[in-house]
């Protein structure tokens, strides 16, 4: 008898099989190569029968080059750092994908000539806040802080309260951030009370700025005092305001979330915020304030290596002026929809054979973005099983698992997508 292994096709001929050859084209020939070669050994390795290695290796292909893989947020974390952050609008997936060619970001197709990068973007963030004098963007809002640390405090000092000395995440800090761009921290106040006259006591001709940082992932509460922005800016310093979240204007739903309007109306020099929070859009940092002092930040050295790329300029831009971002719409969602979109979801559950069961559940904001703050939602609720083949399956479904039960929690899936996720579960349930 002949051994089978023999009759394992060779890899040029797998790859000039037309669905193959065609991958190799769309995706380039590396992945396509890795695949026929994990279909090949897995035919050596007695585990799919020689005919099958091409259908084998075919159904094996990633959907795209990249290794990144889409998830669906069932997470209830709407803004959900390890996911990304926020979900882009389609209008500025759109946005995106025509800027990823070649683009008129710094071209004035009128005159042939060179023109401001990013032009419409940052119009439309000035239009979003007019009380800002001037706007500019960067990689992010660590970026931003690290800007305004180099242009306006190196070698000198940025006042700023003990209380806020804050730990971004992964255990970046914001102080050793500063510091790092060769400025001293002089620390005012403590953990829980800090008044304007400490602040007014610390600062002189060595100040750079005073720095206020929203606590955004943390709450003090009890005997605790704070100084006002307004009070801050009658010090006669520049006063940076981080707030973190990036809601441009006040938000009656997270009442306690600063906005630059108001941050810029209190008086703060600047304003730095993230792109990919609460506004919804890409990884940015945004800068607000005076036009001396945005121009400052812009012509600094370092400015050119903090800049954001195309991509990120169309997204923003499309965030800013297009539809309602899928943050925002999550965080409107009607509690009594989300219930009745669970029930639906479970009931047709049930029928495909799953122990499903709709339950109210708590949502909440996520991103370092209003701690405390619980948003009413509702989930389809699965045993806990489930948790790992979902997020296994493709798409990838990510839930969270609470007292022994997977929980699919629909104030961050977009009702677009129950059908996305309703599909996903039946293929988990057998
Ligand atoms: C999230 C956050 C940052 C960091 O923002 P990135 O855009 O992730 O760099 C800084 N400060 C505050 C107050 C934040 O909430």
């Amino acid at each position: 008898m002949t051994d089978p292994r023999r009759r394992i096709p060779r890899t040029d001929t797998l790859l000039a099989e037309p669905r193959l050859a065609k991958a190799a084209a769309e995706l380039g020939p590396a992945l396509v190569k890795a695949a026929v070669i994990a279909a090949q050994n897995r035919a050596r390795a007695g585990e799919i029968a020689p005919e099958d290695v091409a259908e084998e290796a075919v159904a094996a292909l990633p959907a795209t080059a990249s290794s990144l893989r889409p998830v669906l947020n069932a997470t209830g974390v709407v803004v959900h750092t390890n996911l990304g952050r926020a979900p882009l609008s389609a209008a500025a997936l759109d946005a995106v994908r025509a800027a990823g060619g070649s683009t008129d970001v710094e071209f004035d197709l009128g005159t042939g000539q060179r023109a401001g990068r990013g032009r419409g973007a940052l119009a439309a963030l000035a239009e979003a806040v007019p009380g800002a004098g001037a706007v500019h963007v960067v990689n992010n809002n660590a970026a931003a802080l690290l800007l305004c640390a180099l242009a306006l405090a190196q070698g000198r000092e940025i006042v700023v309260s003990r209380g806020e000395l804050v730990e971004i995440g992964d255990g970046f800090r914001i102080p050793e951030l500063l510091e790092s761009a060769g400025a001293r921290l002089r620390e005012v106040g403590t953990t829980n009370r800090t008044t304007a006259r400490d602040y007014a006591g610390a600062v002189g001709p060595e100040t750079g700025f005073v720095l206020k940082v929203h606590p955004s992932n943390f709450r003090v509460s009890g005997f605790t005092a704070e100084a006002g922005l307004a009070e801050l800016a009658e010090l006669g310093v520049p006063v940076v305001a981080d707030i973190g979240s990036g809601l441009l204007r006040p938000d009656p739903l997270l009442p306690d979330e600063p906005d630059a309007t108001t941050a810029l109306r209190a008086g703060a020099s600047l304003v730095t915020a993230s792109g990919d929070k609460l506004l919804g859009g890409p990884q940015a940092g945004l800068l607000l304030g005076e036009p001396g002092l945005v121009e400052r930040l812009r012509r600094h050295p370092a400015a050119r290596a903090l800049r954001v790329g195309k991509l990120t300029l169309a997204a923003l831009e499309a965030t800013l002026r297009g539809p309602v971002p899928p943050v925002r719409a999550a965080l409107d969602a009607d509690p009594e929809a989300l219930r009745e979109r669970a029930e639906r979801l479970a009931a047709e559950l049930r029928e495909a054979g799953a122990d499903a069961v709709a339950v109210d559940a708590r949502a909440a904001v996520g991103g370092g973005g209003a701690p405390g703050v619980e948003l009413r939602s509702a989930a389809v609720s699965l045993p806990e099983s489930y948790a790992r083949r979902l997020r296994l399956g493709d798409p990838a479904v990510a839930g969270r698992v609470e007292r022994g039960r997977c929980l699919l929690d629909l104030r961050t899936v977009a009702p677009a997508d129950d059908r996305l996720l309703r599909e996903a579960v039946a293929r988990c349930t057998s």
